[in-house]
């Protein structure tokens, strides 16, 4: 264990700095004028500079980052971010910048908001985008807020959101969060929605159907004109979850598949900081009969080109998110689709696709793919001929610097799915072939260690201060 920095703290030992020399102690009581002030010291650990330097570096040497390291379940974990964007959003113009700035002192940022709106509205086919959603969850919420509003506008009576048994988890408490029952849809042994149940379930009493393509299972859906039919014929509408479109960027827009709500997770999409990397956002887009439903303020372009917040829109959902969403982010996200452009942003997707399919490829005489058939963006691969669990497997990975892929069935309760022995793997885009094939290789060693040395493999990690903690599902089961 490393010590906590108070352990490491001696009276009088400090850093030093440069002063402003006309600043003194006591100044701090003329800046906040009749506020309580504190009388003690504040009790910081008093350390050399040096020894703060050195304590951060060990503190970060003990993590696994995307920049020291692959994460087999890329964007949805941890996937690398170019560092430009970065960059450009701590450009002092854009950093120094205060939501309550007044707005004619911001115009910058507000058009690159509002051109970001376009960009996003153009990928996914959609006529109008809210980036005020915090996360893909967040903007589901959002999306079936809307749904929700349209309803209650029309004088429709409708409760119930139709969805995969393949979703992710975030679907049905978006769903119940925005005061929905859910009904589950089943996939069938392609790993696609039952058609039939969907037409069985299908009624006046459902608000709409909540769909994710690609899939979960990294399959591309591949009713969704059909499901569409179906659903819009009997009045309902249809939900994309977009969190993964790095996977169809410049390719197909779920607009022209028919669907009227939607969002994508700019962190697993257009290159953002994910988690514990910082906020993320889930942009909501929605077709033109929505508008008047997405949140409030919204940014508009007035006939002079000056932009404006509008708060008064009678039919709007309200507000989801403090000012307006991770300004932050969008800089980024900017950057991105900017510094690719249509073609680059249709390559980003060419590449996730092609990376998956080369790692499923490569791995299927061991890991044989449960769907045999091309992936998407990520590959869901067996472990079934392993002498040991895929979790075991999983963590002798860390080893060779390598993150654990996410698991499905043993030692996994995350996905709803039963599929025993499954690990879900994500390349993505910005990895090479060289780094790919360093992964591959690893998995192949560990899975011939796994005969070769049991009891190494079952027992690891042996490199990590940490040892194995046993995961909750595994703790029941034991
Ligand atoms: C990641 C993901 C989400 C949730 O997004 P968050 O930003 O983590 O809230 C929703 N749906 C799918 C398909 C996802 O992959």
């Amino acid at each position: 264990m490393i010590p906590h920095l108070t352990a490491k703290s001696r009276p009088g030992i400090g850093g030093s700095w440069v002063h402003d020399l006309e600043f003194e102690q006591e100044d701090t009581a003329c800046l906040f004028p009749g506020m309580p002030l504190r009388e003690e010291p504040l009790g910081l650990p008093e350390v050399s500079e040096i020894e703060i330097v050195r304590h951060f570096m060990e503190l970060s040497a003990h993590s696994h980052g995307v920049d020291n390291g692959p994460y087999p379940l890329g964007s949805c974990t941890m996937k690398y971010n170019p560092k430009r964007n970065d960059a450009m959003a701590n450009l002092d113009g854009f950093r120094g910048v205060h939501p309550l700035q007044p707005v004619d002192t911001m115009q910058g940022i507000l058009e690159l908001l509002y051109n970001l709106q376009g960009f996003i509205a153009e990928l996914m086919g959609a006529d109008a985008v809210t980036l005020q959603p915090s996360a893909g969850a967040q903007g589901e919420l959002t999306g079936l807020l809307i749904i929700r509003k349209y309803f209650e506008k029309k004088g429709e009576d409708r409760r119930v959101i139709l969805i995969a048994d393949s979703a992710h988890g975030t679907n049905p408490s978006s769903a119940v969060m925005a005061g929905f029952d859910c009904e589950i849809i089943p996939t069938n042994d392609a790993g696609i929605m039952d058609l039939d149940v969907v037409r069985e379930k299908m009624n006046e009493q459902v608000a709409g159907i909540m769909l994710t393509n690609p899939s979960t299972l990294g399959l591309f859906e591949e009713n969704i004109a059909t499901i569409a039919e179906i659903v819009h014929a009997k009045g309902g509408l249809l939900y994309y979850d977009g969190a993964n479109l790095n996977a169809l960027m410049g390719i197909a827009r779920p607009g022209d598949m028919g669907f009227d709500v939607m969002h994508l997770n700019t962190h697993k999409t257009l290159s953002t900081p994910h988690g514990g990397g910082g906020p993320g956002a889930g942009p909501c887009a929605v077709k033109a009969f929505l508008e008047e439903h997405l949140p409030v303020p919204r940014i508009a372009r007035r006939d002079d080109g000056t932009y404006v917040f509008e708060s008064d829109r009678p039919h709007t959902i309200g507000r989801l998110k403090s000012f307006y969403g991770h300004v932050a982010v969008m800089i980024r996200c900017y950057c991105y689709i900017l510094f690719n452009g249509p073609e680059g942003l249709k390559q980003v997707s060419e590449d996730a696709v092609l990376n998956a399919n080369y790692f499923q490829q490569k791995l299927r005489d061991i890991f044989p793919p449960i769907y045999p058939k091309p992936c998407m963006h990520e590959c869901l691969l067996s472990g079934k001929n392993l002498p040991t669990t895929p979790y075991n497997f999983a963590k002798r990975l860390i080893d060779y610097g390598v993150h654990p892929p996410t698991l499905f069935g043993a030692g996994c309760v995350y996905f709803p799915k039963d599929l025993d022995h499954a690990m879900l793997i994500e390349p993505t885009e910005t990895e090479t072939k060289a780094s790919l094939d360093q992964v591959i290789n690893v998995f192949r060693k560990v899975y011939h260690e796994s005969f070769s040395d049991a009891e190494y493999v079952n027992t690891a990690p042996h490199s990590g201060r940490t040892r194995k903690i046993p995961e909750g599902s595994q703790a029941l089961d034991d």
